[in-house]
């Protein structure tokens, strides 16, 4: 399959858990997009090239492999909002309960919606904010909703989703699960945890390009009853009869806001074709081989690096990461050579292992030039101290 992406010469990219790379192929679909539709058809594209049913159409591949049923899965926006429109459609199922349950792992902007959701709402909510392994003994019979990122972005730490899940549903709790590091990543079966809802990104594991849309589910049987919180056009029930009044359109559709990124969909739906000739299982199977191969070459070879993610692979996603006190030098002179993780503040040097583009050899170098910069202490250059704005 590595043959299937443009991997730049000699690099070694340990950064598809944040951005994945280019799929062969989409480059040239996205030119035909611009020419053969946008270009030649113009407006009449969002009939004769099915734009408008593109959000649901890529939504069927994405459900395909995070375990959810066709018509359950629909595309557009970022993550942030997705995560907005989970959470206000799970606040609205437990009108009488007040509080919103998450963990200190999960990424900021998930907690920002959510303080900006419950403060809008004027209603004091509370979002209470424990420590990730204390998520399960704090499912109590006040909560609405439990709002967690199965796969800890730092760290990798994975949650138990159908453990978590049926606790919280043991208390009479709804369940919003954020799939942003688990998608494309690890075997998810949303049928099977019964949870809700779920909301993630495709520009990670899925390979979708910088700013490719985000993916919501709803569990089928709840669709019907959701009022959605951002009620655009697109999500009604016949936008072009231009009601003055919204009326949601059945079913997922109404999860959609407005115009859908049609050039981005087109790159994702081209990325994801590959993901009908993967099995997630070996996908899995290969990124613990990795992932076991790279923590025990750099225990060997790199004593001043410190374990961050678990150590069990069984409740690990597909990343690793160590703790370095000059981590960000340490990764920028690692990207100067062509190995590219990333770093996460304080001190967090961060790789992402997809089966997809990695082999044994790339863990294997990537380590032996790890360790060479260590122990010449080559970040210990002033370029590589100086912090960028993205790290
Ligand atoms: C990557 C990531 C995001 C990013 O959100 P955007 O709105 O797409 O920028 C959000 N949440 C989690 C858990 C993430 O890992």
């Amino acid at each position: 399959m590595k043959d299937r992406f443009e991997l730049p010469e000699g690099m070694i990219y340990l950064d598809g858990n944040s951005l994945g790379p280019l799929p062969k192929g989409v480059a040239a679909r996205v030119g035909r997009m611009m020419s053969d539709e946008w270009g030649a058809n113009l407006i009449k594209g969002w009939n004769v090239d099915g734009w408008m049913a593109q959000p649901s159409r890529v939504g069927d591949m994405v459900g395909r492999i995070i375990g959810a049923p066709e018509g359950s899965v629909v595309m557009g926006d970022t993550l942030s909002l997705k995560v907005y429109q989970a959470l206000s459609a799970a606040l609205q199922m437990r009108p009488e309960r007040k509080v919103v349950l998450s963990d200190s792992g999960n990424f900021p902007t998930d907690l920002y919606m959510a303080e900006g959701l419950l403060r809008h709402l004027r209603q004091a909510h509370e979002l209470r904010v424990v420590a990730p392994e204390e998520v399960a003994d704090a499912i109590t019979g006040d909560i609405a909703a439990v709002m967690l990122t199965q796969v800890d972005y730092r760290t990798g730490r994975m949650h138990d989703m159908n453990a978590i899940t049926a606790k919280a549903h043991g208390a009479g709790a709804v369940m919003v699960w954020d799939l942003a590091h688990s998608a494309g990543a690890v075997p998810v079966d949303m049928a099977g945890s019964n949870a809700e809802f779920a909301v993630g990104c495709t520009y990670k594991y899925l390979n979708g390009g910088p700013g490719a849309p985000a993916f919501i589910y709803v569990r089928p049987d709840l669709a019907d009853s959701i009022d959605p919180a951002l009620a655009g056009w697109l999500g009604h029930e016949a936008p072009f009869a231009f009601d003055l009044d919204y009326r949601p359109a059945p079913g997922i559709e109404r999860m959609r806001v407005g115009t859908p990124p049609v050039l981005q969909l087109a790159a994702l739906e081209e990325a994801m074709k590959i993901w009908g000739e993967v099995d997630m299982v070996d996908i899995r199977a290969a990124s613990i081989r990795l992932s076991e191969l790279f923590v025990a070459e750099v225990e060997a070879h790199c004593p001043n690096l410190r374990l961050a993610s678990p150590r069990d692979a069984a409740v690990r996603g597909s990343q690793v990461s160590f703790h370095f006190e000059n981590g960000y030098a340490a990764m920028q002179a690692l990207i100067a050579r062509g190995v590219i993780g990333d770093f996460r503040a304080p001190d967090i040097m961060r790789f992402g292992f997809t089966p997809l583009y990695l082999d044994d050899a790339d863990v294997k170098r990537a380590v032996a030039i790890l360790a060479e910069i260590l122990r010449d202490r080559l970040w210990d250059r002033p370029e590589y101290l100086a912090r960028q704005r993205v790290t």
